[in-house]
């Protein structure tokens, strides 16, 4: 058997359009897309689908009410954006902008 990666750390640079040229060539291949962000190789190659299961990776922020004293500073290190004040004066985190970075980590050093 033999193997090939193709690795590179910036998206949109054309790995998958690779692989999938590649797949095609050397088929029958068995092809695996571990884009943890995106893997969207199946749309070019309508591959049958063997299974499906549910993935989480990463990490979201979490506001402990309890240990919050509304100063602020992590809707001012955020730099996605996904903390938000509410009406009420609040700290929110917005789960889908919230990239898990851990910038607003209170346990870290600012
Ligand atoms: S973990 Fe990062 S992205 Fe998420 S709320 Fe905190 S600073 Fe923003």
């Amino acid at each position: 058997m033999k193997e090939i990666v193709v690795v590179s750390g910036k998206g949109g640079t054309g790995k998958t359009s690779v692989c999938a040229s590649l797949a095609v060539l050397a088929a029958p291949a068995v092809v695996a897309d571990c884009d943890v962000d995106a893997a969207d190789m199946h749309l070019l190659l309508s591959p049958e689908v063997g299974g499906e299961v549910e993935f989480r990776s990463g990490h979201s922020a979490v506001i402990d009410p309890a240990k919050c004293t509304a100063c602020g500073k992590c809707l001012e290190l955020c730099r996605f954006g996904a903390v938000v004040k509410s009406a009420e004066d609040r700290y929110l985190i917005d789960p889908v902008g919230c990239e898990g970075c851990s910038v607003c980590d209170a346990s870290l050093s600012f």
